[in-house]
């Protein structure tokens, strides 16, 4: 819609102008540093950071009502830069100016209502928030928007050149960060690192066919992040892992997405979410609280956190009740259909510590949970959902598990409606289904595939097997008819018609 359409009183607002002053703050010591360096830890002590705005008061100069205004109207703009993320610019990175943004189509994912068999199946009711629909087909590109945005800020600058953007992966990051950066092409080359063979072949296809340069390396996730932080520790990189602070600030947006579209009421809504180095988690929990702080919803919704038993780090260092004697300790990770959340030593785990405790405080009651599932009830489930019109990967699969569990355990109830992170596509991980179906699943992932879940296809040949179409040698017409009738024939009689 055309500026001048838009009501007089919320047109000055509709597109914003670059303001904001933001600046990292380190969680370990709470130094403060400029965003216009490349940083990922606190140079002190070490430890991870979160962007802040020093004109954050700029937020309160609007009432949470004219805030759901101006993005209820930011939604029919045509500015491609304004159709992602970045709708909700003030709150995603202010400093930026609009032909600095980088924009793939990223955001704005599809909420999808479970399938009245479903509903009634689990006695629960809910929604998938697909963000497997996202351009690389997970979740990593609404936080790849924001750090890629944030360097073609810095380079328009003249703050930086020559960038090389490098990270580490369990699948989804690297493909993310191959296909935005290989946008910017040339100003940044882009090398990604993965644990070898265990990333599915659609993830290692992803960066390859994205033009990165991609390297394997021997053991798994934890092994690589160590490579990627020990190179950047001696030399100039951008690390587009979730110790980026800009990733952690692009998937603030799933959280306001949810608010939008659910017209900005919280009151009996969860959101649940699967954990790995727990940055998404972090992410949607400080979004909640910004929009709550800013007036835009007023109440924030109940948060649950799950894991596999298989990669439970953030599981049990909750399971400790009393806050003083909790004590976080890495775990070792068993092999998991969850691939993408299979972290032992999360990286974001001071930022879940920090703003669990602020959205409890805030919540003035404990309103983020914590849930373990079973390897078997992640694959059970994420067949269930897909069975019933569902596009969910096994980590949207191990969210649904984690449902069920948390109404069982009485923490949600029938009367609350909750949102799902099917944080990545079905397709990527399609490679788990296959090992089910052919009964292949390897015994250290503790999984017994169900008969009832089983889908394999059927091939179904003629009485005469030499007399069957070929490219080489086409059927004559008489031939051909009887061919069409017998398999016909067949089918009909399996499809019992
Ligand atoms: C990265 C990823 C996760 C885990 O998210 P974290 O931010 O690391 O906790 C879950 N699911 C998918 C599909 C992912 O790619
Ligand atoms: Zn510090």
């Amino acid at each position: 819609m055309n500026l001048e359409l838009f009501p007089e009183e919320i047109r000055p607002y509709i597109i914003p102008k670059p303001a904001g002053k933001l600046f990292y703050r380190c969680l370990g010591c709470s130094a403060e540093f400029s965003i216009e360096k490349l940083l990922y830890v606190c140079p002190d002590c070490n430890q991870v950071l979160l962007i802040h705005d020093k004109n954050e008061a700029a937020l309160s100069q609007h009432t949470g009502a004219t805030w759901q205004k101006i993005f209820d109207y930011r939604k029919m703009l045509k500015i491609p830069a304004l159709k992602g993320i970045y709708r909700y610019h003030e709150f995603i990175g202010s400093c930026i100016p609009l032909d600095s943004i980088l924009y793939l189509g990223e955001g704005h994912t599809p909420i999808v209502e479970a399938s009245p068999h479903l509903k009634e199946k689990t006695g629960l009711n809910f929604f998938y928030k697909n963000d497997g629909q996202n351009p690389s087909a997970s979740f990593k590109d609404r936080g790849m928007a924001s750090a890629l945005s944030s360097i073609k800020y810095l380079i328009d600058q003249n703050l930086v050149s020559d960038v090389i953007a490098i990270c580490a992966s369990t699948g989804d990051t690297s493909a993310a960060a191959a296909l935005y950066v290989s946008y910017l092409k040339p100003l940044i080359k882009s090398a990604v690192l993965l644990p070898h063979k265990k990333v599915t072949s659609q993830q290692l296809a992803q960066p390859l066919g994205s033009g990165a340069n991609v390297f394997e390396i021997p053991g798994v996730f934890d092994d690589c992040m160590k490579i990627v932080e020990h190179l950047s520790s001696l030399y100039p990189v951008v690390l587009l892992n979730s110790k980026n602070a800009w990733r952690i600030l692009g998937q603030e947006s799933y959280s306001y997405e949810i608010a939008q579209d659910f017209d900005w009421d919280m009151a009996n809504k969860v959101v649940v979410v699967p954990i790995g180095n727990a940055g998404n988690i972090s992410a949607i929990m400080n979004g909640f609280l910004k929009f709550h702080k800013a007036g835009i919803i007023d109440q924030l919704p109940k948060i649950i956190g799950v894991q596999s038993e298989h990669a439970d780090p953030v599981f049990q260092y909750y399971l400790e009740p009393d806050e003083n004697k909790r004590c976080f300790k890495p775990v070792n990770t068993r092999p998991s259909v969850a691939q993408a959340a299979m972290i032992g030593n999360p990286v974001s785990m001071p930022r879940v510590i920090e703003i669990t405790r602020q959205y409890n405080k805030t919540s003035c009651h404990q309103n983020v949970f914590f849930i373990q599932v079973k390897e078997q009830a992640i694959m059970d489930w994420q067949l269930t959902a897909n069975q019933n019109g569902h596009i969910t990967c096994t980590q949207g699969g191990e969210c649904l598990a984690g449902l069920v569990k948390a109404a069982a355990q009485k923490i949600v109830t029938p009367a609350e409606t909750a949102i799902l992170d099917a944080t990545a596509h079905a397709i990527k991980f399609s490679e788990f289904q296959n090992l089910y179906f052919k009964n292949q699943i390897p015994d250290a992932y503790d999984i017994k595939p169900n008969s009832g879940f089983i889908n394999l296809p059927d091939l179904i040949t003629p009485d005469n097997p030499d007399i069957v179409p070929s490219q080489e040698k086409r059927l004559d017409r008489k031939e051909f008819q009887c061919f069409v009738q017998d398999i016909s024939g067949k089918i009909a009689k399996k499809l019992n018609l």
